[in-house]
């Protein structure tokens, strides 16, 4: 970032950093598809590329972008949200032990627990949400990473960043954390004490269910941060430049979008919270809420646009409440401009520890209205 660059996050969202074409004008930044640059004559690469598994200046825009929103010192940016996640763990050694969420994103904690294990990682889950828990797992030396997602999908549970940094830099371990569902518009981890900030650029930072990626952002260029970029250039886990091209038009509308989102999540969770066909609203925003005070501590501006809800007559009424929608979609994923419901123990099988009983809800950009009587009307079907 240059010093005359604009500080305030919705500013640097917004102008893609201002970005001027300097033979035309064009205020958009281009694609480049070129897999390869020039060497100077003399054999050298002064202008700093040299093949496009690892170079593409189509991804600067995303990429600064982030890094400017995370207060970060540099981004990469990945195929998919799994391939960012995946290249911290695989930058550590065989026989190091890594902390990790018992209840996360599905995906990561099946690879965590298969793959990684395989590969000689020590992988141990503890309740997050239980900052003593974490300080009684962790061993010093040997921890070398505490890898936190929050609010956690699907119960969004809250973890308190600032007081997991201070126990893993005691023990001499890195904190990252998967921030997709926080954003930078309402939670900036490397401010309070992260080492590493992971998105899946596929949900809000993309915002339109149309790219799958991935950041990683690093609070400083050290040693560590040099072997994970050489995980991915090594094992190629890049975005496309269409992909990387769209991520950058993505986050020009992110304040406006998860701001939104935000709004429209904390209305419906009041609402449902009083539904007679509703036990349970897991939303960090709710006052009731086990995490609420830690998530009001640090976030700003929201809680984020994903909550659950627990329906009161069991699996069967779930399950038959997302078949009696009209406007939500039934799929997976989040953080898109339409709103999406699941049923997350089915999708994630038998050995799911999600409650039969929950509906994971991703709010969209549509009239908050239509979502509730929508959902109201499905949840009558069903008692
Ligand atoms: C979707 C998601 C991921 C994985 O991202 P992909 O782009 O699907 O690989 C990781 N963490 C969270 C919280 C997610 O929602």
């Amino acid at each position: 970032m240059t010093a005359d660059t604009p500080h305030r996050p919705e500013t640097i969202a917004a102008g893609a950093l201002g970005y001027e074409d300097a033979g035309s004008g064009a205020i958009i930044p281009p694609i480049q598809p070129s897999t390869t640059y020039v060497r100077d004559p003399d054999n050298a690469y002064r202008r700093g590329r040299v093949y496009a598994r690892a170079d593409n200046p189509t991804f600067d825009p995303a990429a600064q972008t982030v890094t400017a929103l995370e207060g970060g010192a540099d981004t990469l940016l990945f195929a998919s949200g799994m391939a960012a996640a995946t290249a911290v763990f695989q930058a550590l050694d065989p026989g190091d032990h890594v902390l990790v969420p018992e209840i996360m994103y599905w995906s990561l904690r099946n690879w965590l627990h298969g793959p990684a294990v395989r590969w000689g990682l020590r992988v141990q889950g503890v309740d997050m949400s239980d900052t003593a828990a974490v300080r009684a797992a962790i061993r010093p030396g040997e921890t070398k990473v505490i890898w936190v997602e929050t609010p956690a999908n699907p119960l969004w549970s809250v973890t308190d960043l600032a007081a997991v940094a201070e126990i893993a830099h005691a023990a001499g371990a890195r904190l990252a954390v998967d921030s997709t569902v926080a954003t930078p518009v309402h939670t900036r981890p490397l401010s309070l004490g992260a080492d590493i900030v992971m998105h899946a650029a596929t949900k809000y930072l993309n915002g339109h269910s149309d790219v799958v990626a991935g950041t990683l952002t690093t609070a400083v260029k050290d040693e560590f941060w040099a072997r994970v970029k050489a995980v991915q250039a090594q094992q190629g886990g890049i975005l496309g430049s269409f992909e990387a091209w769209l991520l950058q038009r993505g986050l020009r509308t992110l304040f406006a979008r998860v701001r939104w989102q935000s709004a429209a999540a904390l209305d419906l969770a009041e609402r449902l919270s009083a539904h007679p066909a509703v036990s349970a609203v897991l939303y960090p925003g709710l006052p009731g809420f086990p995490g609420h005070d830690v998530a009001a501590k640090q976030m700003q501006g929201g809680f984020g646009g994903m909550l659950s809800v627990r329906v009161r007559a069991g699996t069967e009424a779930a399950i038959a409440t997302a078949a009696n929608v009209r406007i939500w979609r039934r799929a997976t994923s989040l953080g898109g401009v339409e709103s999406l419901i699941e049923h997350r123990s089915s999708v994630e099988g038998p050995t799911s520890p999600i409650p039969g009983d929950l509906l994971r809800l991703s709010v969209g950009l549509e009239a908050v209205d239509d979502l509730y009587d929508d959902l109201d009307a499905a949840l009558r079907t069903t008692g």
